[in-house]
């Protein structure tokens, strides 16, 4: 077995398990690149004094290598699911529902919000970033990964309509999720470099920054940092 790298949010050996992106795994905590690119990017903003030990924070999932570094490191996390057969802010097996488009959560609430490959399946997502941005406090951090093309245009490929619907104007794209399988989760667009005039246009001053490091096997990995200032 051939050890490639050390991660870096559980100390363990990294090997190659396939040459895809996601081939370069922890042994210990499973964490893929887009996990570890994710590790450094909250390093970098810790380094700056914007994430102290006692930060609350809120993660979109509650699985996972990135949310297992995030229960350790971080006491006052706050953490959910979407189902979309729950009220939001109601628990399905002891994990709370929300929907990003309309949180529970009050004004100003987190230092943080952190998601994983999340918001390129919300229907709207212009107003879960509105939610976001409601409930970060002032200074607070919108720090998360989505696939990015190398292109300037997000690409709308499919629409929720009033009636419930769904519209395609693309053949549907589907991507893995934990609850829903691995075909399991609609794709409704494929986001370009304008996520960050989407996110500024909402308020957030944000950057999409890319990480590289060879310990930890990150390869040009792009996390997607918004800031409330
Ligand atoms: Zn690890």
């Amino acid at each position: 077995m051939f050890i490639s790298g050390k991660c870096n949010l559980c100390n363990g050996p990294i090997i190659k398990i396939n040459s895809t992106q996601f081939g370069q795994r922890c042994i210990f905590c499973r964490s893929t690149p887009i996990h570890r690119a994710l590790g450094l990017a909250f390093a970098d903003i810790r380094g700056r004094g914007a994430l102290p030990a006692d930060a609350a924070v809120y993660e979109m999932s509650s699985r996972g290598a990135f949310f297992n570094y995030l229960s350790k490191q971080y006491k006052n996390l706050q953490y959910s699911e979407y189902y979309d057969d729950v009220e939001p802010g109601a628990y399905k097996a002891g994990v709370q529902c929300q929907d990003v488009q309309r949180l529970t959560f009050g004004d100003a609430s987190f230092d943080v919000v952190t998601s994983t490959e999340v918001f390129e399946h919300v229907p709207d997502d212009i107003k879960g970033y509105r939610e976001v941005y409601r409930v970060l406090k002032p200074g607070g951090h919108l720090v998360f990964t989505v696939p990015l093309a190398d292109t300037d245009k997000t690409v709308e490929r499919a629409v929720l309509k009033e009636d419930g619907s769904i519209e395609h104007l693309l053949p549907p794209e589907y991507h893995g999720d934990r609850i829903r399988g691995s075909n399991g989760v609609l794709a409704f667009r494929t986001y370009g470099a304008d996520i960050v005039d989407r996110l500024n246009s909402v308020g957030f001053s944000a950057s999409i920054e890319r990480y590289n490091s060879r310990k930890e096997r990150v390869s040009n990995n792009a996390v997607v940092i918004a800031l409330k200032g």
